[in-house]
């Protein structure tokens, strides 16, 4: 597979493709050295998905050096609230077995530590224990807050986009300020793959309808990590460099949107139960 990446606002290199782990479980070991096998260079974790070392055993276990894969993780709600975000940052690292991650992400923006937890972010990226820090779930005004207290702009902001969220507004505003978007549920969880719309251009491009999504979701600048932990799939998912959509057929897909979020909303966090 060819690798494409984008250099993040420090200069660091991060794969424009990653493979997704939430909620792969037992299976996650494999998933990652199927990925692995296939090219990939990214792997999305985070200490929610109790799979950090698993994640970390499968890199390990590949033989590829640890510098050639780009390793994200994330600072959970609870270690926000209690104030442990370092403690919880030096487990991720042991859980992972390496002494740095690639990108570390505040899973999302918890009203009562969000600066506090940012200035913690900026000190691991000071002490370079992690190559480039960002933000998750982050709508404008959680951005703001944290740009207001800022030294280090983040490198990136993880939320909900496929097609029917294709989050337009929030990527104008991040991309002005040089935040790279990574999108998290970037096939919908699946749910958007039989869009008649998506089925006529798989049909007509040869290309399953995941490829469809994908490939547009990078040509329209975008960070992916689908996730599956079937090497079948996970190859299909990465075989997204191969061929472009004509500028009609981006516009047709971006026309796709509905403002639909499958997860949660940024917006209503707070009161889910995890
Ligand atoms: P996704 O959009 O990647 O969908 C995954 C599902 O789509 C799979 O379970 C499978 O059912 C299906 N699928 C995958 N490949 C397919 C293919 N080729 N053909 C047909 N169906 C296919 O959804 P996701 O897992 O929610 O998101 C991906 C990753 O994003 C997660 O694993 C996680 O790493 C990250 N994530 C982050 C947050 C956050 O709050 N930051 C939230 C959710 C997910």
């Amino acid at each position: 597979m060819e690798q494409e990446y984008k250099i993040l606002n420090n200069g660091v290199k991060m794969p424009v493709l990653g493979l997704g782990v939430y909620k792969s479980g037992s299976d996650t070991k494999q998933a990652v050295k199927a990925a692995l096998a296939a090219g990939y260079r990214h792997i999305d974790t985070a200490a929610l998905y109790q799979n950090e070392d698993l994640v970390g055993e499968a890199i390990r276990e590949s033989g590829i050096p640890r510098e050639e894969i780009f390793i994200t993780t994330k600072l959970w709600n609870d270690d926000m609230k209690n104030g442990t975000q370092m403690e919880a940052f030096e487990n991720s690292l042991k859980r992972l077995g390496t002494d740095y991650v690639d990108l570390y992400l505040i899973h999302w923006p918890v009203s009562e530590a969000l600066e506090q937890s940012w200035k913690v972010l900026e000190q691991i990226y000071r002490e370079g224990r992690a190559r480039a820090i960002g933000v998750s779930n982050c709508h404008m005004q959680h951005l703001m807050r944290v740009l207001a207290a800022a030294t280090v702009v983040p490198a990136v902001n993880q939320v909900e986009s496929h097609p029917y969220l294709n989050q337009k507004p929030l990527k104008t505003f991040c991309n002005n300020l040089s935040i790279a978007m990574e999108a998290w549920s970037p096939l919908g969880r699946g749910k958007v793959l039989d869009d008649p719309l998506i089925a006529s251009l798989s049909a007509s491009y040869n290309k399953t309808p995941a490829q469809i999504v994908l490939r547009w979701e990078i040509q329209n600048n975008w960070i992916v990590i689908p996730k599956s932990v079937h090497k079948a799939r996970i190859e299909e998912n990465a075989a997204v460099f191969d061929f472009e959509l004509s500028r009609e057929d981006m516009e047709r897909m971006d026309g796709l949107n509905r403002d639909m979020h499958f997860g949660t909303d940024p917006d209503h966090f707070e009161t889910r139960q995890w």
